[in-house]
């Protein structure tokens, strides 16, 4: 499944769960896009924005997830210059 991050373009082929591995994303699930670290949640086959709001209401655990997220995805742009 590819979907195009709405932020940078960069054509996502495969899709890992934090926790385990490559998957198939369903509605509601969150996505950090590896290129530009666009946060969106899956609808209907797309990524949408994550609002202000519907960040503010994720449960604490998961805005550590995310956080910790964006830095290993920062760490290998920086270690590596990857651009995608
Ligand atoms: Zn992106």
């Amino acid at each position: 499944m590819e979907i195009k991050c709405r932020n940078c373009g960069y054509a996502m082929d495969s899709h890992t769960e934090v926790m385990g591995a490559v998957t198939n994303p369903k509605d509601g699930d969150l996505s950090v896009c590896l290129s530009c670290g666009y946060l969106g949640r899956f609808r209907n086959g797309h990524i949408n924005p994550l609002s202000h709001n519907q960040y503010a209401a994720l449960n604490e655990e998961t805005k550590t997830q995310l956080l910790k997220i964006e830095k290993v995805r920062k760490r290998v742009m920086d270690t590596y210059g990857v651009t995608m």
